[in-house]
């Protein structure tokens, strides 16, 4: 939004959140191959958007995604399918008749290497100049730091708002969840609303992309690992992980480090598609991190276009169960292990 708002786009249309309507009606039939879920559901999106009234349909192939972690970890890329299947699905709306042109619809898809922002302007500005008349290479820069500063404005009130939510649980003396997932799963219709069934029984939802970072709070989880050796900064995943080339891959491994550390969440719930061939070498080390502290972990995995509400309100009933039992004493347990709590939480 902030790249574009900075470039003078008129008015930004997005597609609405996933659904299986979405997809029957827009996206069947425009895959070439077998895939996981998100990607199937890109197929539903990009048809969607077709039928609103626009003239250019953006769908960027991001190769790389920056993250927090840039610089303690080997590598920052996305999934090599969040990547390739853009030029996939395009291939399904052009296999019978040309879709886009025949919409009068100018179909833009860039490379983005949005973690090496110095590449980013030439991609973009290449892919843009000739449906955006005048643009030049200077404004696509400029546009692009506008972008980035839209970027960092967000995640730092999301922080911010994850910090609160910590704080009133230190407060009143309760629990809290963290997902682990990919960011798509906050799209109800790819998360299947699972956080939000849990915050109807009064637990409030931590996702792992947004946790705070303050140093006083780093200091408090991290600091005796760092000081025995063990890591070299809060934000070193080479104890448990050594493959660390995958972006989200490697803020999930975090984010079930600081799960495994931070008193109050006393439970973990990991999202997964059908077929995410890049989770699969997470799912034992990372419950194998959360579960190493004691705290509750708990798996919804395989999720697709089926919607089994009958049955994710029953584990979800489960598992508010073993929370509401056993919560207090995970508390007590994880308080135990670290000095005393910061003042900065205790406000
Ligand atoms: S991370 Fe998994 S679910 Fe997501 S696009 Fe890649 S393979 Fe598919």
């Amino acid at each position: 939004m902030g790249f574009f708002q900075s470039l003078g786009v008129g008015r930004i249309v997005f597609s609405s959140d996933t659904s299986e309507e979405q997809y029957r009606e827009y996206g069947k039939g425009r895959i070439t191959m077998d895939s996981c879920f998100p990607v199937k559901a890109l197929a539903g999106h990009m048809g969607e958007l077709l039928h609103k009234d626009i003239n250019l349909l953006f769908v960027p192939m991001i190769y790389s995604l920056p993250s927090f972690l840039k610089g303690h970890v080997v590598d920052t890329l996305s999934c090599t399918r969040v990547m390739m299947s853009v030029e996939n699905i395009k291939a399904g709306f052009l296999r019978e008749r040309k879709e886009f042109e025949e919409r009068g619809i100018a179909f833009v898809s860039p490379f983005v290497p949005f973690a090496e922002p110095e590449l980013l302007p030439k991609y973009l500005w290449e892919s843009l100049k000739e449906h955006i008349p005048g643009l030049t290479l200077e404004e696509t820069a400029r546009a692009v730091k506008e972008g980035f500063r839209a970027l960092e404005d967000f995640e730092r009130k999301m922080r911010e708002k994850s910090l609160e939510i910590i704080r009133w649980c230190v407060k009143n003396n309760r629990p809290a969840i963290l997902v682990l997932a990919r960011p798509y799963h906050m799209d109800p219709g790819i998360g299947h609303d699972i956080d939000g069934e849990f915050q109807q029984y009064g637990f409030p939802v931590l996702w792992y992309n947004y946790l705070p970072l303050d140093d006083w709070l780093l200091e408090w989880l991290f600091s005796k690992e760092i000081r025995a050796g063990i890591i070299r900064s809060y934000f070193d995943i080479s104890d448990v992980w050594t493959s660390s080339y995958s972006s989200n891959t490697n803020e999930i491994i975090w984010g079930a480090k600081f799960s495994a550390r931070l008193p109050w969440i006393t439970g973990v719930i990991r999202l997964s598609s059908y077929e995410c061939g890049m989770d699969q070498p997470t799912f034992t080390p990372v419950q194998k991190i959360v579960e190493s502290s004691g705290t509750l972990f708990f798996k919804f995995g395989e999720l697709d276009e089926t919607k089994p509400a009958g049955s994710v309100k029953i584990r979800v009933e489960t598992i508010v169960y073993y929370l509401e039992k056993y919560s207090q004493d995970i508390i007590k347990k994880k308080l135990s292990r670290l000095g005393a709590v910061p003042s900065q939480l205790l406000v």
